[in-house]
C-alpha cells in the first residue's frame, strides 16, 4: 500500500465508529470529517467517548462492523494494521502521555527501535545526535537525555510527547516527508503552564500550515475556539455537534456539551452554622494551586473539582505534605502548620490523613498481609509489656475488614491478591481506624468497582457524622461529589472560584461551572 504524498493532502473520514465495553456505549455510530491543513476540535464531558474514538484510530479498540475511515477517497478498513496506517501519518500524543517513566528521555523516543531491535544494533550516540537535533527544532531546553522520565515535571513530560510525536512530521512546507498526515492530541495542556501553551499552538499552526491536520482534545473551551476552524461536540458516545468554530460561543459550546441551556445560577454563600471549624486552610501555593483558602466543618464533607489542571488535584497532597507547598497554613483544632515545610509524618501526628488515588504506590504495601497494612498505622495501640501483642493485632485486624466488608475475609492475605476494590477498603480501614480529624480524599473511588464503590462512600459519610471527621475529597467524578459531599468548590486557574451548596448540587451543575470556571481564567 503506497501512502498519499503531500501533493494529495486529503480529508480523512470517520465513518460510523461504534465501540461497546459490557454495557457501556462508549461510542454510537459516531462519523466525522477532518479536513486537511485544519486543526479540528473534539470536546465533550468525562466519559463521552472521545479517547475511545482516539484509541480506535490508533488500532487500540477494534470498532463494531461497518466502521470505515476514508483517507481521501481510499477506505481504510479494520482492523488496522497499526504499520499500515501509521504510513498515512498518524501520530498520537495520549492522554496520559504514553511515556515510560522508568526509561530515559532518550530511551523514550527510541521506544519503537527498542521494542523492534536488539540494542546492540542502536547506534546510542547517532540517536543522542538525532533526538537532539529534534530537541532544538521544536525548542524544547532543559531537557537533560539521560534523566529519567518520571524525575521530570508534568509539564516537561507532556512537551516531550509532543514532541515525539511531531518528530516525524516535518514543519517545513517545502519538504516532502511522508508521516504526520493527522497529529492527535488528547487533553495535552492540561499540564501546561501558559508559555507552553503559546509554544504548543505555534507547533500546531506550523504543522496544518503544511497541509496535514491535527485533531485536539480540550476541555479549555476558550482555547479550542481560538485555534480550531470546527469542532465535532460528543454526548454519551453520539456526535451531537458539528460546527466551524466561527459560528461557536464557549456558552454555545458548554450547553451542546451538556445537552441543555445554561442557567444564571446565583453562586451560594456558605451557610453558617455553629458548628466547629475542623480544618482551615489559607493562602495555599504550589503545583497548580495559586492562592486557596477554604474551612471544612466538623462532620462536614466538601468536594473540590475542577478540569484538570485547575489545581484541585494538587490540593490535598499539598496540605499532607506529599507535596510540598510554597505558602500556606493549615489549622486543625488550635494547632497552626506552616505548609512549605509540611510532611507526612507532621501531618499524621496532627489528626490529617490522607487517602491517595494512587493506592499501589503511595498507600499500600503490596506484598505485606491485610494485617501488616491494616495495622502499622496502629502500633502504639498494640504494644504490650512484651512488645506488639499478635493477637490483639489479628483480633483488630478482623474487625476491621467486618466492618468494612474486606472479602476474602483473610487477614494474612497479601493485598497484592485483592480487587482495586477491596484494596482502596483496606487502605480506608487503615486510616479511619487511626482516629484522625481530617480525612483527606484524592478521586477516592477511581478503578473501585460499582458495589465497593457504594460501600466506600458510606463508610466514609458514617465517619464523618459519627466521629465529626473534616472531609476534603478531591474528585474528578461530578456523580460521586453529589453522591457524597454537603458543599462543592470548583477551581479554575489555580483558586476556587465558585461553590455549590448541597441544594444546588446537581451533575450537570457542576460540570457547567468546571467550564465557567476554567473560561473566566483565561487570560
Ligand atoms: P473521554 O475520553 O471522553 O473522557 P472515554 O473514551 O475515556 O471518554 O470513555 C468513554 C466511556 O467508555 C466511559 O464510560 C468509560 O468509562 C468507558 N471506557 C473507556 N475505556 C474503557 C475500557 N477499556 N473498559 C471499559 N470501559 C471503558
Ligand atoms: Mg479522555
Amino acid at each position: 500500500m503506497c501512502p498519499p504524498t503531500i501533493e494529495q493532502s486529503v480529508s480523512i473520514a470517520l465513518n460510523n465508529f461504534s465501540v461497546a465495553f459490557g454495557d457501556t456505549r462508549a461510542l454510537d455510530d459516531v462519523s466525522m470529517r477532518i479536513m486537511p491543513g485544519k486543526v479540528h476540535g473534539l470536546v465533550g464531558q468525562n466519559g463521552s467517548g472521545k479517547s475511545t474514538l482516539i484509541k480506535v484510530l490508533a488500532g487500540y479498540h477494534v470498532p463494531e462492523p461497518g466502521a470505515v475511515i476514508d483517507v481521501g477517497v481510499r477506505p481504510v478498513n479494520f482492523p488496522l494494521n497499526g504499520s499500515s496506517f501509521q504510513g498515512y501519518g498518524m501520530s498520537f500524543v495520549h492522554q496520559d502521555l504514553g511515556l515510560i517513566p522508568q526509561l530515559t528521555v532518550l530511551e523514550n523516543f527510541l521506544i519503537r527501535e527498542l521494542s523492534s531491535k536488539s540494542q546492540r544494533w542502536i547506534n546510542w550516540s547517532r540517536e543522542k545526535e538525532r533526538v537532539n537535533l529534534t530537541f532544538e527544532r521544536f525548542q524544547l531546553r532543559h531537557v537533560d537525555l539521560m534523566a529519567k522520565v518520571g524525575s521530570l515535571s508534568l509539564a516537561q513530560q507532556a512537551m516531550l510527547a509532543i514532541v515525539r510525536a511531531l518528530e516525524g512530521v516535518t514543519t517545513d512546507p517545502g519538504e516532502v516527508e511522508m508521516r504526520g498526515g493527522l497529529l492527535v492530541l488528547d487533553e495535552p495542556t492540561a499540564y501546561l503552564p501558559e508559555n507552553d501553551k503559546e509554544h504548543l499552538f505555534k507547533l500546531m499552526r506550523d504543522v496544518v500550515a503544511t497541509g496535514r491536520s491535527v485533531l485536539f482534545v480540550s476541555h479549555y473551551l476558550e482555547e479550542v475556539l481560538q485555534i480550531t476552524s470546527h469542532v465535532t461536540v460528543l454526548r454519551d458516545g453520539r456526535v451531537v455537534g458539528d460546527l466551524p468554530s466561527r459560528d461557536l460561543t464557549t456558552d454555545g459550546l458548554v450547553e451542546l456539551i451538556i445537552g441543555r441551556t445554561l442557567q444564571s445560577g446565583a453562586v451560594s454563600t456558605a451557610t453558617s452554622s455553629s458548628k466547629k471549624i475542623g480544618l482551615q486552610v489559607e493562602n495555599l501555593h504550589g503545583g497548580f494551586v495559586n492562592g486557596v483558602d477554604l474551612h471544612i466543618l466538623e462532620g462536614e464533607i466538601v468536594g473540590l473539582t475542577g478540569l484538570l489542571g485547575s489545581g484541585f488535584e494538587d490540593v490535598p497532597n499539598l496540605i499532607f505534605g506529599s507535596k510540598l507547598a510554597e505558602q500556606g497554613v493549615a489549622r486543625v483544632g488550635d494547632s497552626e502548620y506552616v505548609l512549605d515545610s509540611m510532611h507526612p509524618a507532621r501531618a499524621i501526628d496532627a489528626g490529617i490523613v490522607l487517602i491517595p488515588a494512587d493506592r499501589q504506590h503511595q498507600g499500600l504495601s503490596l506484598s505485606l498481609s491485610v494485617l501488616d497494612n491494616v495495622t502499622l498505622q496502629l502500633l502504639s495501640q498494640h504494644r504490650n509489656k512484651f512488645g506488639l501483642s499478635r493477637s490483639k493485632m489479628l483480633r483488630t485486624t478482623e474487625r476491621l475488614m467486618e466492618d468494612f466488608d474486606v472479602r476474602p475475609r483473610d487477614p494474612l492475605r497479601k493485598v497484592s491478591e485483592l480487587s482495586g476494590g477491596n484494596q482502596q477498603k483496606v487502605l480506608m480501614a487503615k486510616w479511619l481506624a487511626s482516629d484522625p480529624r481530617v480525612v483527606l480524599l484524592d478521586e477516592p473511588t477511581r478503578g473501585v468497582d460499582v458495589g465497593s464503590r457504594q460501600d466506600i462512600l458510606m463508610k466514609i459519610r458514617a465517619a464523618a457524622i459519627r466521629d465529626g471527621i473534616s472531609v476534603l475529597c478531591a474528585s474528578s467524578e461530578p456523580d460521586q461529589l453529589v453522591e457524597l459531599c454537603d458543599r462543592v468548590l470548583v477551581m479554575g486557574g489555580g483558586r476556587v472560584v465558585s461553590e455549590l451548596a448541597r441544594s444546588e448540587l446537581t451533575k450537570d451543575r457542576i460540570v457547567e461551572r468546571c467550564y465557567s470556571a476554567a473560561a473566566s481564567n483565561v487570560v
